[in-house]
């Protein structure tokens, strides 16, 4: 039985005040959910302050992105090991927000998420098709492609333990969540691609759906088989629509 993961994507919001407060309520709020796991990605420069305020307490912390290299001069860049240093445990990985702006391929995605795995971070996988992808019906080929990149040349081992968050371009920040149906089938599909190749990697994978999930959505799409839980971005910017979130889940 997989435990549930609701993550919060605060992506570029927040500053120190406001973080220390919507902290503070995540604190209070979630730390009587002993059964569902809760991660809060950060940007870079607060994660000094979730360590802070998050190292005793029931929620892990995290990052929106990585560098594919371990070391060296890459300016700008920050590694894995760097994230370790502030006791980060999951990191997102090819968010299709980096990978349309900043032009992120394949391949590099697919060399974060070893990097990742080789600091041990929690790699959180995304993946999904867009609106016109959906509309011609070939969305699970562009899901498979996404999933090829880490399966062709690193095989499907490294897939346990690990985090895919199937995310719907099209369902992104557009108060447009794809319906429990289309998610579950998504997700018993990318699961399936796992098992073909290795079935305890498979089944150890978490699958989260993201976009546009709600509390009152969340009922319907955390109650599918294949469904682990939640990559949340707007709701999480509300403590309360968080834990509603994740009370559904726990
Ligand atoms: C996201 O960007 O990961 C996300 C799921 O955003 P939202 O919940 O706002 O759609």
């Amino acid at each position: 039985m997989r435990r549930k993961l609701v993550v919060a994507n605060w992506k570029m919001h927040g500053n120190l005040a406001s973080n220390q407060q919507l902290l503070e309520a995540y604190i209070k709020q979630l730390s009587s959910f002993k059964n569902t796991d809760v991660a809060v990605c950060v940007p870079y420069p607060y994660l000094a302050q979730a360590q802070s305020m998050l190292q005793h307490t029931n929620i892990a912390w995290g990052a929106q992105n990585m560098s594919k290299d371990a070391e060296g001069a890459f300016t700008g860049e920050v590694s894995a090991s760097m994230l370790r240093d502030f006791g980060a445990t999951h990191v997102i990985i090819g968010h299709s927000e980096r990978a349309t702006a900043y032009c992120e391929s394949d391949e590099n995605i697919a060399s974060k998420f070893m990097q990742a795995k080789t600091h041990g971070l929690t790699p959180i996988f995304c993946v999904g098709e867009t609106l016109i992808e959906r509309e011609a019906g070939v969305m699970q080929m562009v899901v498979s492609k996404q999933l090829e990149a880490i399966l062709n040349t690193h095989g499907a081992a490294v897939f346990a333990n690990a985090v895919v968050s199937y995310e719907p371009i099209w369902a992104i920040g557009t108060g447009l969540a794809a319906s429990g149906e289309q998610a579950q089938s998504m997700h018993e599909f990318i699961r399936g691609n796992i098992a073909k190749l290795d079935n305890a990697a498979a089944n150890s994978l978490k699958i989260l759906y993201g976009g546009s999930v709600n509390p009152q959505n969340a009922v319907q799409l955390f109650a599918m088989p294949d469904i682990d839980g939640g990559l949340i971005g707007r709701c999480s910017l509300n403590a309360q629509e968080f834990e509603g979130i994740c009370r559904v889940s726990a």
